[in-house]
């Protein structure tokens, strides 16, 4: 059976240049800074991102974890998006292993912070309130319709946190698509940021990893505190060699995830049962609501994936498809198909 399988870009397999990238990696212990591999890969991620130095961590949830654990001591508190990734899906981290309060603001539709919100959310300095240390992004933002933050906003951001002596965090787990759909550099985007993240192993196809980058101090905080994690790793220029090909070979081919999803959006307008804006869609993340109609949300998925067609329920009446490396726009024409089937 054919398989369209759209529940996540994190679902992408190493490209075969990837593979041998990997399998020929030169390495070394990375503990002792001793992986060339994992050195030229911190190397080009700091460079893509205008910042001093990065550091590759196994996740974005731990370059999120580390991040917020060098800005933030016991008892301070960030501010971060209600719908925000950190917020719902890193198993409360920053409160479990850092005792750091989360002070969430709601998330707008197109994922950004309203400026009076965060604002407003700053403590004055008074002996019952945590501190303010830190500003929490996302870009793109996951649960707003993979919304990009354009360079305008987060600069705005940047200027508040420095009026109030915080810092900025942006956790771009995409933020080449974000760069993408708007035309700019990545480097633009976080400019003022004092920290960010990106996953290479998500639409830039890498199988394992992403990097935190910001100033020299800052990554060699966020060094020690990775190693305190658990997350200090041997010879894993083997993986570095994926996201090296990830930085040099995927970039430019984001735009074409982000029509696919345009294309798909715009099909699934068109479907009764379906409510859709395409107008939202701006990178290769998709939502859909289940109108009133033969089927529910929950069954939904069900039905589409007997057909080979998988996506991913995401709350109540609401599904998620996820563009990728391995959908093609005839895919999307198959899935379309799929869906007029079931819902005909
Ligand atoms: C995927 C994702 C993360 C976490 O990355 P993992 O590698 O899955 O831990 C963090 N933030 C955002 C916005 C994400 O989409």
């Amino acid at each position: 059976m054919r398989i369209v399988d759209l529940r996540s870009d994190t679902i992408t397999r190493p490209t075969p240049a990837m593979r041998r990238a990997m399998a020929e990696a030169e390495v070394g212990d990375d503990v002792f800074g001793e992986d060339p591999t994992v050195r030229q890969l911190e190397e080009m991620a700091a460079e893509q991102l205008g910042k001093e130095a990065a550091l590759f961590v196994a996740s974005g949830t731990m370059g999120n974890l580390v991040s917020l654990l060098v800005h933030c001591g016991r008892g301070d508190e960030f501010i971060l998006g209600d719908q925000s990734h950190t917020f719902f899906y890193e198993q409360g981290g920053s409160a479990g292993l850092g005792g750091i309060h989360p002070r969430t603001v709601p998330n707008q539709p197109d994922g950004t912070m309203a400026l009076h919100h965060i604002e407003t959310a700053i403590r004055p300095d008074d002996i019952h309130f945590p501190r303010s240390r830190l500003i929490a992004v996302e870009n793109t933002h996951t649960r707003c319709y993979g919304s990009p933050l354009d360079v305008d906003y987060m600069q705005v951001v940047g200027q508040i946190a420095r009026r109030y002596e915080m810092k900025v965090h942006v956790d771009g787990a995409r933020i080449f698509n974000a760069a993408s759909a708007l035309g700019v550099e990545a480097r633009d985007l976080v400019a003022e940021a004092d920290s960010v993240t990106f996953c290479l192993s998500k639409g830039l196809g890498a199988p394992v990893g992403s990097v935190v980058c910001g100033t020299r101090d800052f990554i060699g905080e966020a060094r020690r505190v990775r190693k305190m994690l658990g997350g200090g790793m041997r010879q894993v220029g083997v993986l570095a060699a994926g996201g090296i090909v990830a930085l040099t070979q995927m970039l430019d081919r984001l735009a074409d995830d982000h029509a696919n999803a345009q294309k798909l959006a715009e099909g699934l307008a068109d479907i009764d049962g379906l409510s859709i804006d395409p107008e939202r869609v701006k990178t290769n993340i998709v939502y859909l609501e289940v109108t009133p109609c033969g089927t529910t949300w929950q069954l939904l998925p069900e039905q589409l994936s007997s057909e080979g067609v998988r996506l991913l329920a995401a709350g109540p009446n609401r599904l998620r498809a996820v563009t990728h490396y391995h959908i093609t726009s005839d895919d999307i024409e198959y899935a379309l198909g799929v869906f007029r089937e079931v819902l005909g």
